[in-house]
């Protein structure tokens, strides 16, 4: 069947007659306005379903879109459908425009940031267990991650999306193209940029809503506290002991919750240690692991495969336990550590009780201040 072409104008006469008018461009396309009444349905959402758009296929169909092309090829579709009255319009809505016919502006986006709030957050509103008042306490948290790879680039992410108000990320890397097989925050042109202005394009361009601060560093005892001393939660996405280490004692100093991920290979670990608040209740990593293992037997200190993907399961648990920490709903993962084997596709969990000689979180036990493990590791 041949469709009919049409001037802008003839279109406009036979609209006005009770014909349908139907813009198939796509949504982006529809910013410098459209044919006044026009239906916008784009193509491929016409051509996949077009029963669910025009339930009449006796009715007169005129299709339009930029410059006539594809209101004439979603027009040979419709017809093979078994519409019967179609019409293309010649030139598209380039034509019309210049012609001077009317047309629309899409709504403009209501920039409000309380607008913004209800919109971006209204599947987390709808949740009676974080509501409005949950999601406030998101916006004004603040969460510390060491590393900005594997488990940070998932976490970082989902936080970002899930609205916590500030993310602090810690990282004195660049990235480099073997990271981006699981280090999604970065991409193929942000190669030899610091890992934290990367990270931090990627979250703003999800959030713009969110404060990313950014710590170029390696993290010592120097600035561990400045990292972690404002943070309400606290991420381990570090791929090193020392780092481990210090995090740890920090976070027991400081009375911070530390939210822990490791992996290697194809297995994963999770936990969440919260000793600096629970003394002698709950367990922190020291009371695990009272010791960085010798640097030959530390998998992290030299660089050892990992499957890609694995690092997103772990990290995103790191979030999830971290939203739950801020939000104070659910069962945190404190005094459990959560196994993943991603070849079994198993989870297993083992009971952590307190280290009641723990050098560093048993109850009473005054400050042992920081170890420097940084030379036992190669890095
Ligand atoms: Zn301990």
């Amino acid at each position: 069947m041949t469709i009919e072409r049409i001037s802008p104008l003839e279109a406009l006469r036979r609209h006005e007659a009770g014909a349908v008018l139907v813009d198939v461009r796509e949504p982006h396309e529809h910013a410098n306005g459209h044919a006044t009444a026009a239906l916008c349905i784009a193509r491929s959402q016409l051509e996949a379903a077009p029963q669910a758009a025009l339930p009449d296929r006796t009715a007169q169909v005129i299709l339009i879109c930029e410059l006539g092309g594809r209101s004439l090829q979603a027009g040979e579709v419709l017809a093979a459908a078994g519409y019967a009255h179609l019409a293309s319009v010649d030139g598209g809505f380039a034509r019309w425009a210049a012609e001077g016919l009317p047309t629309a502006r899409p709504d403009p986006v209501d920039p409000s940031p309380d607008a913004d709030f209800h919109q971006r957050y209204s599947r987390h509103l709808r949740l009676p267990e974080v509501g409005e008042a949950g999601q406030r306490k998101l916006q004004s948290a603040r969460v510390a991650m060491v590393g900005a790879g594997g488990l940070g680039s998932p976490a970082a992410f989902y936080l970002a999306a899930a609205g916590v108000g500030t993310l602090v990320l810690a990282d004195d890397d660049v990235v480099d193209r073997s990271n981006l097989q699981r280090q999604i925050l970065h991409t193929d042109a942000r190669i030899g940029m610091s890992k934290v202005a990367s990270a931090r394009v990627a979250l703003l361009a999800l959030n713009p809503q969110v404060q990313v601060e950014l710590l170029e560093e390696r993290i010592t005892a120097d600035n561990v506290e400045r990292l972690i001393g404002s943070a309400n939660v606290v991420l381990d996405g570090a791929d090193n002991f020392p780092v481990r280490y210090l995090l740890n004692d920090a976070c027991v100093k400081l009375g911070k919750p530390l939210v822990y991920g490791a992996v290697h290979r194809f297995e994963g670990q999770l936990s969440v240690f919260d000793a600096g608040r629970q003394r002698g209740i709950a367990p922190c990593y020291r009371c695990l692991f009272p010791q960085p293992p010798p640097p030959e037997a530390a998998p992290n200190c030299s660089e050892s495969g990992v499957l890609g993907v694995l690092p997103g399961v772990i990290g995103l648990l790191q979030a999830t336990e971290a939203v739950k920490l801020v939000l104070g709903i659910g069962e945190p993962l404190s005094g459990r550590l959560l196994h993943f084997d991603a070849l079994g596709l198993r989870f297993r969990e083992t009971r952590l009780s307190a280290d009641p000689d723990c050098a560093v979180c048993a109850p009473g036990r005054a400050f042992p201040g920081y170890a420097d493990y940084q030379r036992f590791c190669a890095g």
